[in-house]
């Protein structure tokens, strides 16, 4: 289809991991949403995080119906956070909006951001107000996370809010610009500034199938998340170790007090179980956090590429205009 010159791009990036039970419904929904825009013409981009279930097939076929339908598929599972970074390096929109394939963020939400864009806003992010459907476990880890992660971060990263989100062009090109591999693309967004502000919406239940973050995935992104916007862990391990090496030396001072002044002494395998004990973890803890903070520069170091796409399907000569 030939896109009209005068009209702006809105580029919607959907990252899926076997979604088979979902895809569908939401490509039906996202269809629905695109009619209504009357004055922007539309790309969706899926990356398929390499499904192992119906999830390619059915992508494939939505490729084929419409042209305006791209699709990235990986040769692996790389995360989520990768998926929408491909999803960012290849859109070609005024706008990109990224929105989970799971129907959680629910479409018709973007008319919203699209007017404050409009507006002059380079992001607008999607606040959760409401959460239902979710664990108690992941509603209260979820909800200290970003609290944490707030007061440790060096830039301020919005309460409450996933990647769900419009960016602008400006926005999108400096992304591009970063090329680092733990990416904690919400965090990146705030560090890159510009005028941005929250619409609160009301996330929804999964349409259907099972949440593809489990608790080891979790983790992850939320270490991702701290030792990528902070050094602050550094810090307190040096505090950690300073606090220790005081304790020491009270003990230290008491345990010679004790054998110089006076008849008695500080008996010998408890005491020395304690100290041998308390300093073993307070190094471990630190030479960990060092540890990550060290395999994040060796990752770094390698300089492999972010993902490797195995096909690009419904982009203009077998790939996008411009790849990393
Ligand atoms: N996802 C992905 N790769 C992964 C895990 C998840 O592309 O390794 C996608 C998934 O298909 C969905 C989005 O990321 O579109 C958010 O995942 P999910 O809904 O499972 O996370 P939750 O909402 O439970 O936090
Ligand atoms: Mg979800």
């Amino acid at each position: 289809m030939q896109i009209p010159e005068n009209k702006k791009l809105l580029s919607i990036v959907v990252p899926c991991f076997n979604e088979e039970e979902v895809i569908s419904e939401t490509f039906k929904r996202l269809n629905i949403f695109c009619q209504e825009l009357k004055d922007l013409n539309f790309e969706i981009i899926f990356i398929d995080d390499g499904s192992k279930d119906k999830t390619r097939e059915l992508l494939k076929k939505f490729a084929a119906d419409d042209a305006r339908v791209k699709v990235i598929f990986f040769a692996r599972n790389f995360g989520h956070q990768i998926a929408v970074t491909a999803g960012i390096d290849a859109a070609l929109g005024d706008a990109v909006v990224l929105i989970d394939a799971d129907l959680q963020d629910p479409p018709e939400v973007v008319h919203q951001m699209i007017d404050k864009w409009r507006d002059g806003y380079d992001v607008v992010y999607g606040t959760r107000t409401e959460r239902p459907g979710e664990s108690a476990f992941k509603l209260a880890t979820a909800r200290s996370f970003y609290r944490l992660l707030n007061k440790l971060s060096d830039v301020p990263i919005p309460l409450d809010t996933g990647d769900f989100r419009l960016m602008s062009r400006s926005v999108v090109d400096t992304l591009r610009a970063m090329p680092e591999r733990d990416r904690f693309v919400r965090g990146m967004v705030s560090w890159v500034g510009f005028k941005q502000t929250a619409l609160p919406y009301k996330r929804a239940e999964r349409f259907a199938g099972q949440s593809k973050y489990p608790l080891k995935k979790m983790l992850r992104f939320a270490t991702d998340g701290v030792l990528s916007f902070s050094t602050k862990p550094l810090q307190m391990s040096v505090g950690v170790g300073m606090i220790s090496a005081v304790i020491a030396l009270m003990g230290i001072a008491y345990a010679l007090f004790l054998r110089v002044f006076t008849s008695t002494w500080v008996e010998g395998w408890t005491a020395l179980m304690i100290a041998v004990l308390f300093i073993g973890g307070v190094q471990l803890v630190c030479i960990g956090i060092l540890g990550e903070y060290i395999g994040r520069i060796y990752n770094e170091i390698k300089n492999r590429p972010l993902y490797v796409v195995q096909e690009y399907v419904g982009f203009h000569e077998n790939g996008p205009a411009i790849s990393r």
